[in-house]
């Protein structure tokens, strides 16, 4: 099958700093207790990989990473690409914890740029994920950030002040963003923006965006949990309007489905492990509608070869 490999795809520089990282203190064996306060990135095989090697991740749908923190008494904390709030770098340092902070550099500027705005005086609306890492930690910061994610709840802020700033997590869409912040405007017209999309995010989703229109179906490999995945796909569907799937490995995809093709497309977000996204793209380019030994996608991959310092 005619199979298109968008580029640039997979793992971003602030990925590749937190696995290399974290995979450094595997290496120096200390005996040490190690968490992770939340998953290192919204990736099952690599958390997997290292709970293996003795790594705790600490993760909860309902509890924040400030909450969470009550849960390590001792030993090494890591911060994950996502970042946290002064809040939580305060508490872990009170509670005696060695910190290693993998928050990614494009996350540390869009805090720092939430910070002096606040000291200007602002009040930050935050197009961002409810209880996503990165909201948190920006909402974490003072009161006056306001996470939103619709434009009904921008109009329930109802904020009286004539200083407004508006920012955005980092892997939001690009068109969301610009479509919110449109409707902001009509309700603040003096708003301040600032467009915080990181440059990894918005060349993925531009590539996405600009697909030729003769591909009939866009994979992106990506985990469910991915902010950043998930976006692409919204991409593929409402800028480039080519149909999309979120697929976390080969054995997602619909044999039934792709034998109505003949030209796919292949991206996969920030978080996914190169080994995962290259060995769906080995399987679309050999599968021929007509030739049933081609239609077997049972991944051959394991955590243990997903995850080797070479694919990074
Ligand atoms: S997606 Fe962007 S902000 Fe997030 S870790 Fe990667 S480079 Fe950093």
């Amino acid at each position: 099958m005619e199979t298109v490999k968008l580029s640039p795809r997979g793992y971003c520089h602030g990925v590749v700093n937190a696995v290399n990282t974290i995979s450094n203190l595997i290496e120096k064996s200390t005996e040490k207790n190690i968490t992770i306060l939340g998953m290192v990135i919204h990736n099952k095989q690599i958390v997997s990989y290292f709970e293996n090697e003795g790594i705790k991740t600490l993760s909860s749908e309902s509890k924040s990473r400030l909450e969470l923190l009550d849960e390590i008494d001792d030993g090494i904390v890591v911060f994950t690409a996502h970042g946290v709030s002064p809040k939580v770098r305060q508490k872990a340092k009170d509670k005696g914890l060695e910190i290693i902070d993998t928050t990614c550099d494009d996350v540390l500027k869009s805090q720092n740029l939430i910070i002096k705005l606040l000291e200007k005086d602002y009040k930050i609306i935050y197009i961002g994920k409810h209880n996503h890492p990165e909201s948190e930690a920006a909402k974490g910061i003072d009161d006056k950030v306001h996470v939103v994610e619709t434009i009904e709840e921008v109009i329930s802020l109802n904020l009286k002040s004539r200083n407004i700033a508006v920012t955005n997590q980092t892997t939001m869409s690009l068109y969301d963003i610009y479509n919110i912040t449109e409707e902001i405007k009509k309700i603040y017209p003096d708003i301040y923006f600032v467009d915080e999309v990181c440059n990894a995010t918005r060349i993925r989703q531009e590539a996405i965006k600009n697909q030729s229109k003769t591909i009939e179906h866009c994979f992106i490999v990506g985990d469910k949990l991915s902010n950043n995945s998930s976006k692409l796909r919204e991409v593929s569907i409402n800028e480039s309007h080519i149909p999309s799937t979120l697929i976390e490995s080969v054995e997602d995809i619909d044999i039934e489905m792709l034998k109505q093709f003949k030209k796919v497309s292949v991206s996969s977000g920030a978080s996914t492990p190169t080994k995962i996204t290259n060995e769906v793209i080995q399987f679309l380019e050999k599968f021929d509608s007509t030739d049933l030994s081609t239609h077997n996608n049972e991944s051959q991959l394991t955590t243990q070869t997903i995850i080797t310092k070479k694919t990074l």
